[in-house]
This record gives structure tokens, sequence and C-alpha cells, in this order.
């Protein structure tokens, strides 16, 4: 996922720490590089660990609790749960279920936007998980906390600046649920800490109505106002976008993660994708929550993202299967400003692998093996992975969370969930 989309079919790579030291066809890397371990993968792909570009990592104690609804129904649900149920163990519990799902399918980095930040932060330092993270302002909920939010947020981006695992953001859950106060804010802090932005945005129609009603403009002409549309703005959905829109979007060099299967299930609709690929947007991948999709396998958001717009556009040439490949590593690295670290396998950035195995039926025999990865492979071809050059999945096998552990304790949440309904 470099810049030509270089291929190596008989490759290899070397590490040092957390470091790539080198990448290419494995006959000259013999002649470069004198390894002191080797780990030969015969019928295996390498590939960029993938980018989860829009999450709600502790969610996952919610999976399933609301199906087949609207998404204001579905947030005042799951709002009604969450001052009660998002404590701090909890989001702990939950992100760390979310993690190892993640690294299961060769998800290796993701953007969280969750309550108790900290409690992820910490989950992702002790797992050896790569977490964008921030204090996700919201202002028509009340979660219980220690500390007022700006001393959160403060201490959020200065706890974590420069952190080899957690990349602090600025974050707002969206304009219609937070005031214009802290909106400015969040500029301010973006600008202060040169962090990035992460908003949900253009996600519903109600959404684009309820902010025309208050400002007098839509969601992305409020942030642009606000000063918050910027190359340091990641906005999640962007559904509903005008044609003007898009291209101001593309000006401002904003990038856009998308959800589609979150956006399909929520009913919420389809985002302009083949048109924001021609606008030269950038674009990552992301599952959302695990109550909105209901899972967080990369791999089926590929697969969707592949397919949909050339079923809504009747062309089977929209958003081809090398474009989504880069929205789900190297794009969703631009998006969070960390693609001077990761999203592709080059010299200099962080060891982030997936190793994907090319032993399954579903992946037998193979032609192009871009497209194989998209329309063909599950999360669960995924053999073994690195984060910042640990390994923490061999053979299957997490090797820094401790799995039916996390899964008991995740289920006795969820019959104190059930009761509380
Ligand atoms: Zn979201």
């Amino acid at each position: 996922m470099d810049s030509a989309n270089t291929l190596y079919p008989d490759g290899a790579i070397a590490l040092r720490g957390g470091e790539i030291l080198a990448v290419g066809p494995s006959g000259s890397l013999r002649g470069q590089v004198r390894a002191k371990r080797e780990l030969p993968l015969p019928d295996r792909v390498v590939l960029p660990g993938l980018v989860n570009a829009h999450t709600h990592a502790a969610m996952t104690l919610f999976r399933g609790l609301a199906d087949d609804v609207a998404l204001e129904p579905w947030l005042a649900r799951v709002w009604k749960i969450e001052p009660v149920f998002a404590t701090p163990e909890n989001v702990a519990l939950g992100t760390r279920l979310a993690f190892a799902e993640m690294i299961s399918g060769g998800t290796t980095a993701a953007a969280d936007m969750y309550f108790h930040p900290d409690a992820a932060a910490e989950t992702a330092r002790e797992v050896g998980f790569r977490l964008a993270a921030g204090v996700g302002a919201i202002d028509v909920l009340e979660i219980p906390s220690d500390k007022p939010r700006e001393v959160r947020t403060q201490q959020f981006l200065e706890t974590y600046r420069g952190d080899r695992l957690v990349h602090p953001c600025v974050q707002v859950h969206a304009t219609y649920s937070a005031t214009r106060a802290t909106l400015e804010n969040a500029r301010e802090l973006v600008e202060k800490y040169h962090a990035p932005f992460i908003t949900h945005a253009a996600e519903s129609r109600q959404e684009i109505a309820q902010v025309g009603q208050a400002t007098g403009m839509t969601p992305i002409e409020y942030l642009d106002s606000l000063g918050l549309l910027t190359p340091m703005s990641a906005l999640a959905h962007c559904i509903w976008l005008r044609d003007d829109e898009i291209e101001l979007i593309a000006r401002r060099g904003a990038s856009i993660s998308h959800c589609p299967e979150s956006n399909l299930k929520i009913g919420a609709g389809i985002a302009r994708i083949p048109d924001l690929l021609k606008a030269g947007v950038n674009l990552g991948l992301g599952t959302d929550g695990a109550a909105s999709n209901n899972d967080l396998d990369m791999w089926g958001e590929m697969h969707t993202a592949a397919l949909i717009h050339k079923g809504a556009a009747l062309d089977p040439t929209a958003v081809p299967a090398l474009q989504v490949l880069q929205m789900a590593t190297i794009g969703g690295a631009r998006a969070l400003h960390m693609d001077h670290l990761i999203g592709s396998l080059e010299p200099g950035k962080r060891a982030d692998l997936c190793i994907l195995s090319l032993d399954g039926l579903n992946l037998t025999p193979v032609y192009d093996l871009i497209s194989h990865l998209v329309y063909a492979a599950h999360a669960s071809d995924v053999e073994s992975v690195f984060i910042d050059g640990q390994m923490v999945m061999q053979d299957r096998r997490l090797l820094t969370i401790d799995r039916e552990e996390v899964r008991q304790k995740a289920l006795r949440v969820a019959e104190q969930v059930k009761a509380a309904l």
C-alpha cells in the first residue's frame, strides 16, 4: 500500500524493534539483512495491519442491543443504558473485547470515540493495540465522572502526547449533540495540540434538518464556519452531502471515515463514495460501534464497501477493490494523521502487520491477490498479527488477551444490562 502499490510475489520484510527496516524481494533482502530470527510464511500474504477509522470500541458490550430501528430510537435506547453501564471498568472490558475481535481479524489500529477514554487507552497499552482516542464531547448526555470535561480533555491530550500506541485526538460527538461553545473549544484544542479532530457528520436526514433549524447551515457548512473542516478533520459517515459540499470537503482537505454497514443497518443511506473518490477526498473505512454493525470485522466492511456502490450506481467499475483496500489501510492512517507511522509496509514505518493465510478453500485458487483480499477473504483467514513489532496473535492464538476471561466477563455484564432494560 505504498504510493506505487508495490506487490512482492516472493517478498520478505525485516523488522528491528518496532520498526520496519526493509521490505522487498526475499532474495535481495537476504543480501542486505542478517536476521536473528526468521519466520517463514509460505502461501501467506503480509499486508499492513488494517485501520478501523471509526468505532466505539467498548460498545461491544451492547452488541445487538438495538437492532432494526432508526438512528434516533437507536440513540434513545443506547443513551438510556450508557449512563449506568459506561463505567471505567466496563469500558476497559468492552474495549478489551473489541481489541480481541479486531486483532483476530488483522486490525491493528482503530479510532475510538467513547466515554472514559483513559480506560480504553490504558487497555491499549496493556494489550499492545494502536488507538486513536480522546475525550468525546457531547452535551446532550451526562455520564458520571470525577472531573470536569475540560480538565479531562486537556489531561488526555497531555498524557498521551507522543505515546507509542495511544494517539490523542480532539473529539466532538456531532454538531447536533454539542453546543457551539464546545465546537469552538474543539477548534482551539486542535490548533494548540495539532491533534486530529474526529466527529460524526451528515449521517441522517433528521440531523440535516435539526442542524439547519438551529444554525441555518448544513453540518458541513457549520463545521466549516467554525474552522473545523480542515486537513486535521476525520468526519464519520458523511452520507447526506450536496455536490458543493463534496467540493468543499475536497478543497479543505478533510477526510471521511466511510462506515457502510452501520449506515445500511441504521437505514441512514449510502454515502456518495464514487463522487467523493472522484473529487479526491481521502477516505478511511470504519466499522462504527458493535451496537450498529454488529461486528468489528474490517473484511466484511471492505466487502460491503466494494459491493454497495456498484449496486447503487449500476456500475461494476465503481469503487474498485484496490481503492477499498487503500481505505482500509493507508486511507484510514492518513485520516488519523498516522500515515507517517502506519498504513503501508515501508522502511521506517512501525511494524503493524496482518499475516493472512491463503490455505482457505474460499481463497483457492488465486488470480488477482488484491481483489481476492477484498471479495473473498474472511477475518478468520488472518493467521498472525504484529503491532508495533510485537506479535499479538500467532496462528490464531491471541498472545496479549485472555480470550475466555474477557468473554466470560462480557457475558456477565450483558446479564446486568438485560435486567436493566
Ligand atoms: Zn460512530
